[in-house]
């Protein structure tokens, strides 16, 4: 019998992850099949039961339930526990257990662009669902030094004092964030600033953005928001969220198969799908 997987979220219709991973497990000759389900907020915990009740073997959960998921439940990995939000769940012998694999894969994404991270400081900007993975997994994998601008300072404060990790980090506001960032190895853009249609908005001004700074940007639509064209100007590496939304994919794929997948074929796929 083909396997179940899927995706739950509102909306869904536009999910990149059915053809991404339908595409893998022809690949790999894995006869199971990955649906898109429109699961709406009130409907969470019945679409957990049913999923669980039809021996679904994983799936994937996006906006808007990846923190309301946790209680439904039977098991949740540290890392997720710590982050609160579970994009990935497993069934392992019948028990659902969830995972985050956002953080982990922008972190895997960032280790293809560059060697001895542990050694590099960062500046993320933004305070929201996805900064959050993202600090708390740099800070896992050893990550030194972390500072944090978000345009609303106590959000960024509290995602510091929450983090079980150690890591040294300071926030610091808009002003210092723009005179400082030549002070950076990785600079990372995570709110929602230079998205369709806004396209021409910018988290901060980049004028001191220095040569071999690896910029990345976790927006993929679009492709080059205006922060990461303003950083390939002054000659910095950068790195766009087709890389994160990608590597999230493969380490979910290699927590249900035990594959770790072709990312270049992955990102093909998605870049397809973008139209890119
Ligand atoms: P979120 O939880 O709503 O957080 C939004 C962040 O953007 C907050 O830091 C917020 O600041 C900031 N922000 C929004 N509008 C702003 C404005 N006008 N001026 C200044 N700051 C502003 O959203 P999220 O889930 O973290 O997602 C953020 C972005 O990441 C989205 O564009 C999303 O598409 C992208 N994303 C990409 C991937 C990927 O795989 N590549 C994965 C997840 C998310 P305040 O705290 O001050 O409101």
């Amino acid at each position: 019998m083909k396997k179940l997987f899927g995706v739950i979220g509102d909306p869904i219709a536009h999910s990149m992850s059915p053809a991404m991973h339908n595409d893998l497990f022809e690949l790999y000759g894995i006869h199971a099949v990955y649906l898109p389900f429109h699961v709406s907020k009130g409907n969470l915990e019945a679409a957990v039961k049913g999923l669980k009740a039809l021996g679904v073997s994983g799936f994937n959960v996006t906006i808007p339930h990846k923190t309301e998921i946790i209680p439904h439940l039977d098991k949740v990995d540290p890392l997720a526990r710590a982050i609160g939000a579970v994009n990935t769940v497993k069934n392992e012998n019948g028990l659902l257990v969830g995972y985050n694999t956002d953080g982990p894969g922008f972190v895997k994404g960032l280790e293809y662009l560059a060697a001895d991270l542990g050694s590099r400081s960062a500046l993320i900007i933004g305070a929201g669902g996805a900064s959050r993975a993202i600090y708390f997994a740099m800070a896992q994998s050893g990550i030194g030094k972390i500072d944090l601008y978000n345009r609303t300072d106590e959000k960024a404060k509290e995602l510091v004092s929450s983090c079980p990790y150690e890591v040294e980090s300071k926030v610091i506001d808009k002003e210092t964030a723009e005179k400082s960032l030549a002070d950076y190895q990785l600079v990372i853009q995570t709110t929602s600033i230079g998205m369709v249609p806004d396209t021409e908005s910018l988290p901060l001004l980049p004028e001191n953005l220095k040569q071999n700074t690896i910029v990345s940007d976790i927006i993929y639509n679009p492709l080059q928001t205006k922060f990461l064209k303003e950083a390939a100007k002054r000659g910095a590496a950068v790195q766009n969220g087709v890389g994160m939304f990608v590597f999230q994919g493969a380490l979910a794929f290699e927590i249900w198969t035990g594959i770790f997948p072709d990312i270049e074929r992955m990102e093909a796929n998605v870049l397809r799908n973008l139209g890119g």
